[in-house]
């Protein structure tokens, strides 16, 4: 595998701990930084109802010391665009991520609200209080550490490539000097952007990056493995090269400096993944291979 692992590294130096959160050694490890798009909000598309009176308020009615958006809700910023994690059926978003947010819900006394929006205005919307929790199959890195907090992880996850069928390139080193699709933003983006010679070409959907490469506008794409799965499965002619480009693990955003509500959410995550509630998510959308 080409890259390990700066999520995995990172998940693993975040166990045990309350809240993984940077510390000011992360400052200097700047190198994704103009790949990263979180720092340039994106128009959105929410679907919610939110006011700036609404973003301000603060109640600590799901326990001590929480500070939530909205009063008995737990607001989640997501991208509906991530199959199995988080889609429309009809005009209902589900996926394991929605699930996963119902049940930290109800275990907290809490509601959930689902805002949809791109992918790259999640982090500016919890980093400003609009939402509580970014749940979008969000990789943890070093770069996006610098302007939110994240739980303890909740999965762990790939980086594949996705190419024609008929396609010279046959592993993910042979990606230098070519035409990159990605969705903005992601962790695909950074690293596309890091490739030699690569020139990369950014969608707002990573099916949108799927279909420029069956037009043969880009000759590759990086995105994350299960989503690739689903949309390799919907398009003929292209398939996901074996070699992954890198293991990662996927974890909730939270504001920075909201200690109790990444404790909160850290201890139920754990309980999930103890009692099985977990596992029967994931099995839920993912078939056994
Ligand atoms: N895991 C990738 C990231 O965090 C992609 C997430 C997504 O597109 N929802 O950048």
């Amino acid at each position: 595998m080409k890259k390990i692992l700066l999520g995995l590294l990172l998940g693993l130096s975040c166990l045990g701990a309350a809240a993984c959160s940077a510390s000011s050694g992360d400052a200097g490890t700047g190198g994704e930084s103009t790949a990263m798009a979180e720092s340039t909000a994106m128009a959105e598309s929410s679907t919610g109802t939110e006011s700036g009176a609404a973003a301000s308020m603060e109640s600590s009615q799901a326990g001590e010391g929480l500070m939530m958006s909205s009063p008995g809700k737990l607001v989640m910023a997501t991208n509906a665009e991530f199959p199995p994690y988080e889609y429309r059926e009809g005009s209902e978003i589900v996926g394991i991520d929605v699930d996963l947010a119902n049940e930290i819900a109800a275990r907290m006394g809490l509601e959930l609200v689902i805002e949809e929006m791109n992918f790259d205005s999640i982090i500016p919307h919890v980093s400003s209080g609009k939402s509580d929790v970014g749940i979008a199959g969000m990789t943890m890195t070093e770069d996006r550490l610098k302007n939110i907090d994240f739980s303890v992880p909740y999965t762990v996850a790939n980086q594949v490539v996705i190419v024609k069928e008929d396609s010279e390139i046959t592993h993910p080193d042979g990606l230098t000097g070519k035409i990159i699709g990605v969705q903005q933003g992601t962790v695909g983006d950074i690293f596309a952007s890091d490739i030699e010679g690569a020139s990369v070409e950014r969608y707002l959907k990573g099916f949108e990056a799927v279909l420029a490469l069956t037009q043969g506008k880009v000759d590759a794409v990086i995105i994350d493995n299960e989503p690739a799965k689903v949309f390799v499965s919907e398009t003929t002619g292209i398939k996901i090269l074996e070699e992954a480009f890198a293991v990662e693990e996927y974890a909730i955003a939270i504001k920075k400096g909201n200690t109790a509500l990444v404790e909160e959410i850290n201890a139920i995550i754990t309980e999930l993944k103890a009692d099985g509630t977990m596992d029967a998510i994931v099995e839920k959308y993912i078939k056994a291979e």
